[in-house]
């Protein structure tokens, strides 16, 4: 994960290694580097200015009260920025409402039917819930039986109805069917498009309307980089979301949406996915994750 961006970082913060002090040159000469290896992974240009402003005025502020050695202090402001920019604290999902509504929203391949799995997996096993997974696609039948084989494999209720091409229609019937079969969290899983387009922003801000969720959570592919960051601006001016879940980060993603989203959007980022099985899903730690960009 982030190997290309790791690698860079080292070698930037190895600037200051063997410098007795933080003097404005070095700081700068290092920046430069961070700035770089920012911009290669894809991380928005205001975003990595940004930054990169924060370190530098911190680490001249605090050099002359720190005993660390000008390398190790610039790793530590690095790391706490970089932590803060992905977002500071662990945000979990509100369960509140009987049952707990979750909406799930995001572009076609974002890798929401496979979430909506983890995420009743991960519920059921460690939160002790009886969830049930709603298929709202109406568009692409393929989608709903895909749900379905998720369901089974995790041994997790699937409501569906195929002929419906009502997708508000589908989301409340399967919210009563829920409440009727004692369910106490409901999953539903929206159609996508292949991009963000005013049909599918209408389709889902409906939905969202008559349902009013607890948890509307945005789906998005981190191998799409700055792409990621754009698509979450479009879904997030029209439902608002609670969080963002960042999925296939166990591919040869270069780490920019995982940097960028929160501050551009100001939505926590709540879960990855890490894989294609069930079991693929981390809940999203800003820090440990700062910890694995810095080595
Ligand atoms: P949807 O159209 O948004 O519902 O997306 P899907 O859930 O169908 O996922 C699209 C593809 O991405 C599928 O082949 C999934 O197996 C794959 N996928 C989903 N999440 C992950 C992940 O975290 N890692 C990897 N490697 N593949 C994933």
């Amino acid at each position: 994960m982030f190997n290309n961006l790791s690698e860079k970082l080292d070698k930037a913060l190895h600037v200051l290694k063997g410098h007795g002090s933080i003097t404005e040159v070095n700081v700068a000469e290092t920046l430069k580097e961070v700035r770089r290896a920012l911009l290669d992974a894809d991380v928005n240009f205001k975003i990595a200015k940004e930054f990169t402003n924060r370190v530098k005025e911190k680490a001249l502020g605090q050099n002359v009260l720190t005993t660390l050695q000008p390398g190790q202090l610039m790793v530590k402001i690095v790391k706490d920025e970089l932590t803060e920019l992905m977002g500071g604290d662990v945000e979990g999902i509100n369960m509140s409402g009987t049952p707990t509504i979750i909406l799930m929203s995001g572009l076609q391949g974002s890798g929401k039917t496979t979430f909506s799995g983890k995420l009743a997996n991960f519920l059921k096993t460690k939160k002790t819930k009886k969830p049930l997974l709603v298929a709202c696609d109406v568009y692409r039948p393929a989608a709903v039986d895909q749900l379905h084989v998720v369901g089974d494999q995790i041994k997790v209720d699937v409501y569906s109805d195929k002929g419906n091409t009502d997708p508000v229609a589908i989301a409340q019937a399967g919210i009563a069917h829920a409440k009727q079969n004692g369910h106490n969290v409901v999953i539903i899983d929206t159609a996508g498009r292949l991009a963000v387009d005013e049909a599918m922003m209408k389709e889902i801000s409906n939905i969202h309307k008559a349902i009013q969720p607890q948890e509307t959570l945005f789906v998005v592919d981190s191998m799409t980089g700055q792409d990621a960051v754009n698509t979450a601006k479009a879904f997030n001016d029209v439902l608002n979301f609670d969080g963002v879940i960042l999925t296939k980060l166990d591919g040869d993603t270069r780490g920019g949406a995982a940097i960028s989203i929160k501050s551009v959007v100001n939505k926590p980022i709540k879960f990855i996915g890490t894989g294609e099985k069930m079991e693929a899903i981390d809940v999203f730690y800003p820090s440990r994750m700062a910890d694995r960009i810095l080595g």
